[in-house]
């Protein structure tokens, strides 16, 4: 209880300080602008203090506060704290979930915001997936190994079936490849448990949505976001491959 007690608050502002990392990524990538640029407030454009990426800012000429940074920051901090306070028996376990974590919450930040899974979040997120298991056992490896190929396999058959259905893909081929990584992170154990988490709740927004008038059949959902939550959730509740 004790080091819990040291550990929690740590693993908290470490997510928090991590967690502005992934939202400055999830800014820069899709802009194209170098990560180590200075600081510019998304609304006006003026420029920030430097220090703004870390610790989200008000605006002085526009008064804007970034509160999807705040919002991104905290949430990390809360998932890593509960990484580590459901994994506190087993270091790397935790170390690893929150890796996983951090990955996933970039590919999440990305899609909800751009509509865009990009390969160089995703294939790190994979190879880390197979990789970190070889430090744990090769019957970790092999189930990540047989995860992420039943993963990819899984969204390919839905891939061609979206397209016989709806004569055009209903998902992307970077969600075959999020598959891929998320059986990695999972292992196949719990590829579905981690697909069934993240579809529900994708389902259950779309149906708020529709039910709100605020979407078509035929409108973008980001759908690779409820997948990392779900894999997240996932991870947090039954551990890694
Ligand atoms: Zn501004």
């Amino acid at each position: 209880m004790e080091v819990a007690i040291v550990f929690l608050p740590i693993a908290a502002l470490t997510g928090f300080a991590l967690g502005a990392l992934v939202e400055l990524t999830a800014l820069r990538l899709p802009s194209g602008q170098p990560l180590l640029a200075r600081p510019a407030c998304p609304v006006c454009q003026a420029p920030l203090p430097r220090w703004s990426w870390l610790i989200p800012r008000r605006c002085a000429f526009c008064r804007n506060f970034p509160r999807h940074q705040l919002l991104s920051q905290t949430a990390i901090a809360v998932l890593l704290a509960a990484a580590w306070w459901r994994f506190l028996a087993d270091p790397l376990q935790a170390f690893r979930v929150s890796l996983s974590i951090l990955f996933l919450a970039l590919i999440a930040r990305i899609d909800w915001a751009h509509h865009l899974i990009y390969l160089v979040t995703i294939i790190p997120a994979l190879l880390l997936g197979l990789l970190l298991t070889l430090l744990a056992s090769p019957a970790a490896f092999l189930a990540a190994l047989v995860g992420s190929l039943a993963g990819a396999l899984l969204f390919a058959l839905f891939y061609g079936l979206g397209w016989l259905l709806y004569r055009r893909p209903a998902l992307g081929s970077g969600d075959v490849l999020l598959a891929a990584s998320i059986g990695a992170l999972t292992g196949w154990q719990h590829l579905l448990h981690a697909l069934a988490l993240g579809m529900t709740a994708a389902a259950l927004a779309a149906v708020w949505l529709l039910a709100r008038r605020r979407a078509s059949r035929y409108s973008y959902l980001p759908y690779g976001s409820y997948l990392a939550g779900g894999t997240i959730l996932a991870l947090l509740l039954w551990g890694p491959a």
